[in-house]
This record gives structure tokens, C-alpha cells and sequence, in this order.
């Protein structure tokens, strides 16, 4: 999955646009003018990738980019930070989000964890809930869609923290452009089904459909078929695999921990983060939990912070 070279040109428009906000002075024509810019890299990168596959034109060399020198790389860093601290105490998080190590030149390999195998699976996409990492990073994703809080799309936007979405459709239909301005502001949309039914439960062909359909779906919408895939509830059995892997999916991550308002919920004995563990969280609001979207991303931040991890972003992983 060859999505690094979205990502210099749009984080660059990005932060450009972040520091109009934040400073206070923002005309409205410049960062219409930024997110258009970002658009059109997006679409030129899109092409690009079609066209050159990996390593080709559009790669890693942006500032502060991989291909920059080390000083470049900390001023860079050292300025992203400043702003950081400024929408850190905008939006009350306790302290500032740690800044990710930039993106490995290699993904690591990625294969299913031992307990979650399915019989023939060494064939079929990885399923795991931690990315074998060394580095103090987590990775946060955001499930279903039914909330759809525009202050969400700005905090993570001017907080810099990468989060991907794992879409289902019964509860996005209502309103498609919602995504579509995440997608703009760099944030990867995946497949959770159409109608988020228990996989295990359906035949082989009827889990095709949920999967392909929303594969197509959000290739209609969004611009992209999704590499990544995540079965409701976090449930599976071969037939969703193998329809997962008929359907174009290539990973199926499911998650270490869950975050809500109020509490972390974790899948590991020692109830800790672990370098490379995947967060889930939802897409949800006041009717649904105790706090809004942004209450949610403070009471992760403040966790994820305090144990000295960094988000960084889960396609530049897997
Ligand atoms: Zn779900």
C-alpha cells in the first residue's frame, strides 16, 4: 500500500493552513486556496500511484520528509510542536501530543496473530491488533461513522493527530460529505461493511456483498478502494477472509485497546499500551456515551501522552 507519497504535499498544505488558524488571521480566500491545493495534490498523487506504483514520482522528500537532512527534519519538528502546543491548550488537552518518528522506509511484515487464525489463513489478509513495531507509537482508528461532529475534523486537524476511519454505510448514508472533508484533511477511509452485520452468521457470498459493495461504494464516493478492512465487532471466520481478500482487502487490522469518554478499555492482561497497538474508538455522541467527540480524543490523548507514545498513522505502517 503505497500511500507515503500522499502524505508530504498534504501534510505540508496542512500546516500551512494551521497556521493561519491558529494564529488568529485566517483569510477565508488563502485557506480555501490551501485545501484546493491539497485536493489537486491528491488527485495528482492518486494518478501518480495508478500510474508509477511504488517509489515512483510524488514520494517520501517533502520538509521535515523523510528525504530531508536530520536538521531540517528537527526544525521541522521543533515548529510542528510549537503549534501542537498552542491547539493542545485550545482544545484542553492536559499536555502536548509526542511527535511521531517519521515513517518507516520499509513496512514491517505483518501476520496474524497467534489465537486469531482461521484454518488456510497463511493465504488470506494478516489479522493482528498490534503492529510490530519497536518505537513508542499507537495507532488510533474510528469506527462506523454515526456521529459526524465537525469539531472533531477541526481538533484533529490543528492537534496533528493521524487517525484512520473504518466506515459502514447504513450509518454514513445520511451524510457522504462529512467524509469527504476528513478524506480532504488527509485521513484514510477503510471498509466496515455495508450494513455491519455479524460476519459469521452470513454465507460466503452474502459477506462478499457486504464487503465488495462497500469496497465499490466507497471507491465511488471517496476516489479510493480501501486496502484495509475490520469485520463488525471484531468478528470472523474463513468466509470473511476470503471474501475480505476476494474483495481487493489486503490487512484486517482489529484493535489492543477501546477509548471512551471516560475510560480505556484493553485486551492485554497487564490493561497497558504496547508499542505498535491499534486504539479503537467510535464515531459516537452524547446519546450514545458520556461526552462528546472531543471529550473522547482528551481522555485518549491524556492516556496515550502520559505512557510517552506518539499516534502516528497506520498506512504509513501497514
Ligand atoms: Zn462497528
Amino acid at each position: 500500500m503505497m500511500e507515503k507519497s500522499l502524505s508530504s504535499p498534504r501534510r505540508c498544505g496542512l500546516a500551512a493552513a494551521l497556521l493561519v488558524a491558529l494564529l488568529g488571521s485566517a483569510c477565508a480566500a488563502e485557506t480555501t486556496g490551501e485545501r484546493e491545493g491539497a485536493q489537486r495534490d491528491t488527485a495528482r498523487t492518486v494518478k501518480e500511484r495508478g500510474a508509477a506504483g511504488p517509489g515512483g514520482p510524488g514520494g517520501a522528500g517533502g520538509p521535515g520528509g523523510p528525504g530531508g537532512s536530520p536538521a531540517d527534519r528537527a526544525e521541522s519538528v521543533r515548529k510542528s510542536q510549537a503549534l501542537r502546543a498552542v491547539a493542545a491548550r485550545k482544545w484542553g488537552l492536559d499536555r502536548t501530543p509526542l511527535a511521531a518518528p517519521p515513517p518507516p522506509a520499509v513496512k514491517p511484515v505483518i501476520t496474524t496473530r497467534k489465537g486469531f487464525e482461521v484454518e488456510g489463513g497463511e493465504y488470506l489478509p494478516p489479522v493482528f491488533t498490534t503492529v510490530p513495531v519497536t518505537e513508542r507509537v499507537v495507532f488510533l482508528t474510528i469506527d462506523d461513522g454515526t456521529e459526524k461532529d465537525p469539531e472533531l475534523l477541526r481538533m484533529m486537524s490543528e492537534l496533528q493527530i493521524p487517525y484512520s476511519a473504518f466506515l459502514s454505510d447504513y450509518v454514513i448514508n445520511d451524510n457522504y460529505g462529512y467524509f469527504r472533508e476528513m478524506r480532504d484533511r488527509g485521513v484514510a477511509l477503510h471498509n466496515h461493511t455495508l450494513n455491519h452485520r455479524y460476519m459469521p452468521g452470513l454465507s460466503y457470498s452474502a459477506q462478499k456483498r457486504e464487503i465488495c459493495g462497500q469496497q465499490s461504494n466507497l471507491a465511488r464516493l471517496y476516489g479510493k478502494r480501501p486496502p484495509l478492512f475490520r469485520p463488525p465487532y471484531g468478528n470472523y471466520n474463513q468466509d470473511t477472509l476470503r471474501a475480505a481478500s476476494a474483495c481487493g482487502v489486503k490487512a484486517v487490522p482489529l484493535w489492543a485497546a477501546e477509548a471512551f469518554p471516560d475510560h480505556m478499555e484493553w485486551r492485554e492482561w497487564d490493561r497497558d499500551l504496547h508499542p505498535g497497538d491499534i486504539i479503537l474508538t467510535h464515531f459516537r455522541g452524547t446519546e450514545d456515551w458520556e461526552g462528546t467527540m472531543p471529550d473522547m480524543i482528551r481522555q485518549v490523548m491524556r492516556t496515550v501522552t502520559e505512557k510517552g507514545y506518539a499516534v502516528a498513522r497506520l498506512e504509513d505502517y501497514v
